[in-house]
Order: structure tokens, then sequence, then C-alpha cells
């Protein structure tokens, strides 16, 4: 009785260690399963499939026995932290990201398809091609282009890069970092269209103040540095001078936990996705630090850090009567999702502030030559060692041409002369590719 008993036991515990075993299995498996039956050293099991961009340029195309690329070098570069690898080495690209998708992976039956799938992405190569020659061989930074009505991006570019056919070769350092996604800047006076939000909704008479500027403002001991000396303005004219001095007055009326709430609603404090590829979130002080700190926070210093895409979405928001329209990167028939962002009031005043300062400020007949209907803000965000990066968002206010857009450029000096350019020429190149 004993030994049966014993006996029994013994088989109790193989069959809960079956139990667990398979138990185990199956989860792995439902979460493993297509990297097991697709992880890209293995055979695809005479799957093939297409990337492609809006017009149908391939971007990368495999098969059982090939993976390749564009034939086209420059589209190789320009779109590869959109397209990624097939080692996914960048780890925000669309091979690795989509990898399922276009191999019609079913857990039922494994990998069945016969026929090649290929997948189209919102973005235009010739727009990313424009962007990176724009921004250059020997620099720094990163550049995005969205439809602000359809959420669809159609440039999203890196530097620097990587030609994905040299496999194994050494590439520049940092270079597999898709920076419009996956990195996050000090933003500088960019940082001030957030402050202005704060302003507009919290202190009540914003558009009846003026504020001075003397060329440095002093909170307690501090001195706020400005780069001109603009006198007496009103918070449109503080935004196109981007005055300093100003700006930390504003900050201080509106008060940290206004500007706290601005930054968090609009989303600047949070990871975001573009079609299931994740971004990083932004930085900004989680407590009251005193008036100097609130002040170098809403001129876009303290320790203030932006992603490119979360004021990409920002942007974008502005120019669309704050509602954001979900950002896509696989082109799709379905319905435009818009969600709201900023207050109706608030979006539109900002608004009309970026239009005027592009019209007043930064003389789109050199730097935007054609480009009349547009808003926009400069960023020149100081490191402390005498170096900045240099910023530029705004948007199109053209219903044929709705587009917003970002560009930083690392340790590139002004934000106008060294941004400004490589908008103008992404924005061209969007408009010319509708042809
Ligand atoms: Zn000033």
């Amino acid at each position: 009785m004993k030994k049966i008993t014993r006996r029994a036991f013994s088989v109790l515990l193989l069959a809960l260690a079956i139990i667990f075993g398979m138990t185990v299995f199956v989860l792995r498996y439902t979460d493993e399963g297509s990297d097991w039956a697709l992880y890209f050293a293995s055979a695809n099991a005479g799957a093939g499939g297409e990337l492609r961009d809006r017009k149908g340029v391939v971007l990368a195309s495999f098969d059982a026995t090939r993976y390749a690329f564009s034939d086209d070098a420059e589209t190789r570069v320009a779109c590869y932290h959109v397209t990624g690898d097939y080692w996914n080495r960048s780890g925000t690209g669309a091979l690795g990201a989509y990898w399922d998708r276009m191999q019609e992976y079913s857990l039922i039956e494994g990998t069945v398809k016969k026929e090649p799938k290929s997948l189209t992405l919102t973005i235009d190569a010739s727009i990313c091609r424009a962007a990176w020659n724009a921004i250059g061989y020997n620099r720094r930074g990163a550049a995005m282009l969205m439809n602000y009505r359809t959420g669809e991006v159609l440039a999203m570019v890196s530097l620097p890069s990587v030609d994905p056919i040299n496999g194994e070769a050494p590439v520049a350092d940092t270079a597999f970092i898709n920076r419009c996604l996956s990195a996050s800047f000090p933003p500088g006076s960019i940082f001030k269209l957030v402050t202005a939000a704060a302003a507009i909704e919290d202190v009540p008479d914003i558009f009846n103040r003026t504020f001075v500027c003397e060329g440095d403002y002093t909170i307690g001991t501090v001195d706020i540095h400005c780069t001109g000396v603009h006198g007496e303005q009103s918070i449109e004219e503080a935004l196109a001078n981007s005055c300093n001095s100003a700006f930390a007055q504003i900050a201080v009326a509106a008060g940290y936990n206004s500007l706290y709430d601005h930054v968090k609603a609009y989303g600047f404090l949070d990871p975001h996705e573009l079609d299931g590829i994740p971004s990083v979130a932004g930085a900004y002080r989680t407590q009251y630090a005193g008036d100097p700190e609130l002040a170098w926070s809403g001129i876009g210093q303290s320790t203030d850090l932006v992603c490119p895409y979360t004021m990409l979405r920002y942007v974008a928001a502005i120019a669309n009567d704050g509602m954001l329209a979900t950002p896509r990167l696989i082109l799709t028939d379905e319905p435009v999702e818009q969600t709201r962002l900023i207050e109706a009031s608030t979006a539109a005043k900002l608004k009309q502030m970026m239009i005027y300062n592009f019209q007043t400020r930064y003389m789109p007949e050199i730097y935007f030559p054609g480009l009349y209907y547009a808003g926009a803000k400069t960023g020149t965000a100081e490191l402390g060692d005498g170096a900045s990066h240099a910023w530029f968002t705004g948007f199109l206010d053209d219903p044929a041409h709705p587009y917003a857009f970002v560009v930083v450029i690392e340790r590139a000096g002004s934000g106008l002369a060294a941004a400004a350019p490589v908008a103008n020429r992404m924005l061209h190149a969007a408009i010319a590719a509708e042809g």
C-alpha cells in the first residue's frame, strides 16, 4: 500500500511536470512563436516580401534566399531609420517592427504564405533624400515631416546614418539611433510654444500685459541673458523676438503648476508610438525649484528635454485646430483618428503667433522662397559649452499642403541659420512629390 501510494505520488509529480512544461511551452510559443518561425537568421519558408514607400519605391525586399535593399545608395542611407535592417540593429525600423505582418505569420499553421507580401509605408523616399542631403554628411540631427490632417508621416531622417548593404561594416558612432524617435534634446526656444500655451490659459490678462527686456533679466541673484534689447513687448512680440527676458517673466507669471500641467498634458513627459514603434519620453522638472529655475525652464533650458517626434505631434496639433491626427507610418484606407491635444482657442492663438513669427522674423523671401503661408518657431538650445542645438519647427498653413515639420541639428548654432534651410528643402520636396 505504501509502495502504491509512493508510485501514485510519483506519477502525479510526473503529470504535474508535463503539465507545467506544456504550459511553459504554450506560453512561450504564443509569446515568441513568431520569432521562432521567422527569426531573420532562419530560412523564411519560401516567403518573400517588399517594404515600399507611398509611391511604390522598394526600400527593402526579401525571399528565401535573399535579403535586399533599394538599389539606390542615397535612398538606402536616407531611409535607413525608417526601413531598419534584417538584423534589427536600429531597434525602431519597419523591417523589425512589421516583420510578422510582412510574413503573414499564422500561429496555427506557421508561415503559410506563398506570394510575396508588400507593406506600403506613408513615407516618401524623395522627401527623406532631400532632408538627408540638406542636413549633410558630417552633421548629426533629425528631421520629420507629417501631414497634420491625416497623420501620415512623410519623412523621418536621422544622421549619422547607415548603409544597410554594408552588413557588419563599422558605422559612425550612434548611427543606429533614430534621433527622431529615440533621442531627446534640450529644446531651447521652441519650448516657448509650451510656455506661451500655459500663459494663454492661466494668465487671465496675458494679451494686455507687456514685458520689458533690457538685455538681461534678473531674478533674485540669477541673470537670464537675452540675445537682444527688446524693450517693451506684448507676448506676441516676445515670441517673435524669442525674448528670454520676457519669457522668463511669462513663465513666472504662469507659475510652476501651470507649466508642469501643460508640459504633461501635451505629452512631453511621456513616450509615444508611431504605428507601434516606440519613442522616448522627454523631461521637465517634476518639482518647483524656485523662480529662477522656473524661468530657465520656460525658455527651454534648465533640465528640459524634448524628443523631436513629441514636438512634431504638438505643432501638428497647433496647425490642426488643437486636434492631433494619430501619426501613421503604414499607409491605410482606414479613417483618420483624431484626439484633442490642445484647447481650440489656445491652438488658434498659437497658430496665429507662429504665422506672425514666420512672416515678420524669418525672412521668408530669403529662407523660404515660394512658401508664404507658414508658421514656425526657431530654437537655439545652449549646451553650456558654447555650442547650441539648432531647432526649427512649424507648419504650412495651406489646405493643399498641410505639413507639420521638426528639424534639430546638433551643435549647429542658430536655429534660423542652420535648421530652417533643412525645413525649407524638406517642404519644397514634399510639395514637389505631390506632383
Ligand atoms: Zn529680449
